[in-house]
């Protein structure tokens, strides 16, 4: 396939770094080379992230978690953009855009920043979503424009659902079992990730994986004689 002359987006969303890799990396090269996502549909996802965020507009941290540092949510849902980042102390093209859930302003200037989930995943772990909370975190840290940041904590705030509460229609929905996973800052494994990621995108397009089921159906369905 014949490249364009330059990508059709450069600014690097921080949610790909978890899900992105973790599959076929191919749909990705796509994606910032052409602009083309597959179609998803995840009706409940956004109605439930923003009804789990009002939830802590302005929260006191340490009653989210003992171990936060005194402070207060001041800003959600706003996009962050970083400076290009860096590879082997050259700029590249490549900067991080996205917008972040939860961040709080802390009493010793630092920031807070929290990723919130609503979700029964095993996956809810730090490590897993470590290259993604630190990509909001270098976005604070390295800002295009204004004033830097120090991110002095990450963390994932898990709502799972686990029951139901209330004792009539007009007055019922889910009870969750909340927990917060503090996510370790981990600068330099972020480097290797996003370095990685450089290299896909500057690569050829590469192949398709071998077990994604997407593929497997787009490849079954041309192989049928259907008008
Ligand atoms: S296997 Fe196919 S559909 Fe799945 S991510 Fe790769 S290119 Fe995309």
């Amino acid at each position: 396939m014949k490249k364009p002359i330059k990508p059709a987006r450069e600014n690097i969303s921080p949610s790909d770094l978890t899900f992105g890799l973790s599959t076929c990396k191919r749909c990705l090269w796509v994606k910032y080379w052409y602009k083309v996502t597959a179609p998803m549909t995840m009706p409940l996802v956004g109605t439930l992230s923003s009804l789990q965020e009002e939830y802590f507009q302005r929260a006191d941290m340490p009653t989210i978690d003992p171990s936060l540092r005194p402070g207060t949510v001041t800003k959600w849902g706003e996009f962050v953009k970083s400076k290009p980042i860096q590879i082997n102390g050259q700029d590249t093209r490549w900067r991080i855009l996205g917008k972040y859930d939860l961040v709080s302003t802390n009493d010793d200037g630092t920031v807070g920043l929290i990723d919130c989930k609503v979700s029964d995943s095993e996956r809810d772990s730090g490590a897993f979503y470590s290259p993604q909370l630190e990509a909001y975190a270098f976005a604070l840290e390295n800002p295009a424009a204004g004033k830097a940041v120090e991110v002095a904590s990450m963390g994932l705030l898990v709502w799972k659902p686990t029951h139901t509460v209330g004792d009539n229609p007009d007055n019922s929905g889910f009870g969750v079992y909340q927990k917060y996973v503090a996510v370790e800052r981990d600068h330099d494994n972020f480097m290797r990730v996003i370095g990685d990621f450089i290299q896909v995108l500057e690569g050829e397009i590469p192949e398709a994986g071998p077990t994604c089921t997407t593929c497997q159906f787009l490849t079954t369905r041309n192989g049928l004689d259907l008008l």
